[in-house]
């Protein structure tokens, strides 16, 4: 019989009731590291009592309205987020995929403004994940997605990430932006150059074509800048924001300059839910946090001080962990073993961690962690470590 909650996702059998900052408690009271944070989501951890402030109150005000009247917390985020960032106007969303989805529509009908409908196409690259909705997941390219789903969303031309001249080939008359995760989160914690990133800067610049960035998961502090891209020194002219502006609640955002913008006029979009008084409440309150003095500071410091201990234990477990990368507190464990079996490994050991491609385990703590966490995190993967390169030794026994 089927499971009454549709079965396509492999789901852990662990049900927690509760979360405090980096720790998830299930019902008997076993404690959890959460470096999985709701997929990059929980920036915060669980439980932030700003965040936890925040929506509480709200919520006894006044809970959804309809997008036909003025929102104040959205015009607040929207005033806070074009105070921090290149952006001039935006769109609010619940998800990553629908502020894709907004990206898309705007870069096709920014040429359809210019008089040049027929630059539709986007370039994007191998390894990409942006959605799992039809346009996001014929952006993304990855077959397993795209099987049985019927004829995929024309207008995506794939190249290998961080091929330059590839890109320059895929190039035509028809082609109106390129879309890029400037650091892939489900494609294995991949980072294209920061070099690279300025090249495609460049290039959208003389070809006349719109840079659209995804930094839904890179975003919001992840890399130790506000966004990814603040490291290469450049500005997208659209950029998909989700996962962590929320904290754990669902919101999203399609940040744009008012250029590119200019096609989104008066009902060429919209969104029941998008910019929800709650989900505002909630996202105002992670900027608090998140754009306060030092926070980054602190992110970056605490990035290093993880990765060193990271380094310590790629050096204890040669025959497990092949590669420590990544960017800030995004980081990949590229390993030896199947990833499935460290991360059960360090499920025995009470730490929580999600895959990614190329057999890379995810390490995306809160960016709130401290020391504590730091050790705790260590410890486990240690400990995990030992337990899969014993059963290796076990096996390569029983082989011989
Ligand atoms: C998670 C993710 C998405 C999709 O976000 P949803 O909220 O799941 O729709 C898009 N792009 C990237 C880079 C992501 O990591």
């Amino acid at each position: 019989m089927i499971d009454p909650v549709l079965p396509t996702y492999n789901r852990v059998d662990l049900v927690f009731e509760r979360g405090e900052g980096a720790w998830l408690f299930t019902k008997d009271g076993q404690r959890y590291l959460d470096f999985t944070a709701g997929i990059a989501v929980n920036v915060l951890g669980h439980a932030h009592p700003h965040l936890v402030a925040a929506l509480t109150e709200q919520a006894g005000k006044v809970w959804h309205l309809s997008n036909v009247f003025r929102i104040e917390g959205a015009e607040r985020l929207a005033r806070r987020l074009v105070e921090a960032t290149f952006a001039d106007t935006m769109f609010f969303t619940n998800s990553g995929a629908e502020a894709l989805e907004c990206a898309i529509k705007m870069a096709r009908k920014y040429h359809y403004a210019n008089g040049a409908p027929e630059r539709s196409r986007i370039v994007t690259f191998e390894g990409a994940f942006h959605g799992r909705t039809l346009a996001t997941i014929a952006a993304g390219g990855n077959a397993k997605y795209l099987e049985g789903f019927g004829p995929a969303l024309e207008g995506f031309d794939q190249v290998p990430y961080g091929d330059l001249d590839a890109v320059k080939a895929a190039i035509g008359p028809e082609t109106g932006a390129i879309l890029i995760e400037p650091v892939q989160g489900e494609g294995g914690v991949r980072s294209a150059s920061w070099a690279f990133l300025r090249a495609l800067r460049a290039l959208c610049d003389e070809k006349g074509l719109l840079l659209v960035l995804d930094e839904v998961q890179c975003g919001v502090g992840r890399t130790g800048k506000f966004f990814a891209h603040e490291w290469a020194g450049i500005t997208p002219d659209i950029m998909a924001v989700a996962k962590g502006i929320g904290g754990g609640f669902p919101v999203g955002a399609c940040l744009a300059t008012e250029e590119a913008a200019k096609g989104m006029t008066l009902g060429t979009h919209g969104s029941t839910y998008g910019g929800n008084p709650l989900a505002m409440s909630v996202a105002n309150a992670v900027l608090d946090v998140v754009l306060a003095d030092g926070f980054l500071d602190q992110v970056q410091a605490t990035a290093a001080r993880l990765r060193q201990r990271l380094a310590e234990l790629k050096d204890r477990h040669p025959a497990v962990i092949a590669e420590v990368r990544g960017e800030g507190l995004l980081i990949g464990l590229r390993t030896l073993v199947p990833n499935g079996d460290l991360i059960a490994a360090m499920r025995e050991e009470h730490m929580l961690a999600p895959a990614a491609a190329e057999n890379v385990v995810r390490l995306l703590p809160p960016l709130n962690i401290g020391d504590a966490e730091i050790d705790a995190a260590f410890a486990k993967l240690d400990a995990a470590c030992a337990r899969v390169a014993a059963s290796l030794t076990a096996s390569e026994g029983a082989a011989a």
